[in-house]
C-alpha cells in the first residue's frame, strides 16, 4: 500500500513536470535576483509587486502604507490607464514606493513568436523594444520617475531579448521567491511562502488581483516578516548580486510555479 502511494506521488510529480515543460517553450530563461543580505540580526528582503492589468489590491497597498513597508512596484501602461488613482497613491509615497517598468501591454519580452502559458510573445526585437519603451513612456507620461528596472510579462525572456533590454538602459528584475504563484496561491500558501523568505531574497507577488485569496496571505506573510525583525528595501537602494541585476549565469527556469499570469490580469 505504501509503495503504491509513493508511486502515485512520484507519478503526480512527473505529470506536473511534464505540464510545466509543455507550457514553457525551450530556450527561455527566468533570471534569478537576490539583494545583498543584511547579515545576522539584520535580515532584509526586497518586496516586488507586479501590476499587470486589472485593478488594485488595496489589502496589500494599504498594508504597505500603514506598516511603512517599502516595495518596488512594476506597472504596465495597460494597468496605469485604469488605475490612475492608485498610481497617484504610489507617487505620493516616494519614500515607500519605487515604480518600475512591467511593459506597455503585458506581452512577454521574447523576440521570437512563441506562446508562453498560452500568451503570445512580443515576437520580434522591434516588438520587445515597443513593449519595454512603451512601459517606460507610460510611467513618465503619468508623472512617474524614469524607470531603471524592467520585468516582462511571465518573467521569462530569450537571452537575446535580455541583452536588448539592457541596451535600452534597464536591469532585468528577476526574483528569488515566488510569493503568490501568479496570484493563484491560497492565502495560507502565500503567507507560508513569503514568511519563509530568507535574508537577501527578492519576493515577487501581485498587487492587481483584489478578488484573489492570495492577496490576504501576501499581507500576512509580509507582516510576519516585519514582526520577526526583517527590513524591507527597494531595488534602487541595494546593489543586486550578479551582473546587470540578474545572476551572471542566467539559469534556465526550473520552478513549476509561474510568477505572472496575464490572462487572469
Ligand atoms: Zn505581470
Amino acid at each position: 500500500m505504501m509503495a503504491l502511494r509513493v508511486f502515485l506521488l512520484a507519478l503526480a510529480a512527473f505529470a506536473l513536470t511534464m505540464t510545466d515543460v509543455q507550457a514553457r517553450p525551450r530556450g527561455l530563461v527566468e533570471p534569478a535576483l537576490h539583494i545583498l543580505p543584511g547579515g545576522p540580526g539584520h535580515p532584509r528582503v526586497a518586496l516586488t509587486f507586479d501590476a499587470c492589468m486589472g485593478r488594485t489590491d488595496h489589502r496589500i497597498l494599504d498594508a504597505l502604507i500603514s506598516g511603512h513597508i517599502p516595495a518596488t512596484i512594476f506597472v504596465t501602461g495597460r494597468w496605469l490607464k485604469k488605475n490612475r488613482a492608485a498610481f497617484e497613491i504610489l507617487l505620493a509615497h516616494p519614500d515607500l514606493f519605487e515604480i518600475e517598468d512591467h511593459g506597455a501591454m503585458h506581452v512577454p519580452a521574447v523576440d521570437r513568436p512563441v506562446k508562453i502559458y498560452g500568451i503570445a510573445s512580443a515576437g520580434s526585437a522591434e516588438a520587445v523594444k515597443k513593449e519595454v519603451e512603451g512601459g517606460r513612456s507610460a510611467i513618465e507620461a503619468a508623472g512617474g520617475p524614469h524607470p531603471l528596472w524592467f520585468r516582462g510579462s511571465t518573467a521569462l525572456y530569450s537571452l537575446s531579448a535580455i541583452s536588448q533590454i539592457r541596451r535600452l538602459g534597464f536591469s532585468v528584475a528577476g526574483f528569488s521567491v515566488n510569493g503568490d504563484g501568479g496570484s493563484l496561491f491560497s492565502a495560507a500558501l502565500a503567507e507560508k511562502t513569503i514568511s519563509r523568505a530568507k535574508d537577501g531574497d527578492v519576493v515577487i507577488s501581485h498587487i492587481n488581483q483584489p478578488t484573489h485569496a492570495a492577496g490576504a496571505g501576501v499581507v500576512k506573510g509580509i507582516l510576519d516578516l516585519k514582526a520577526r525583525g526583517y527590513g524591507f528595501v527597494k531595488l534602487d537602494e541595494v546593489q543586486p548580486t550578479g551582473t546587470d541585476g540578474t545572476t551572471g549565469t542566467l539559469p534556465v527556469a526550473k520552478t513549476a510555479g509561474h510568477p505572472s499570469l496575464p490572462k487572469k490580469g
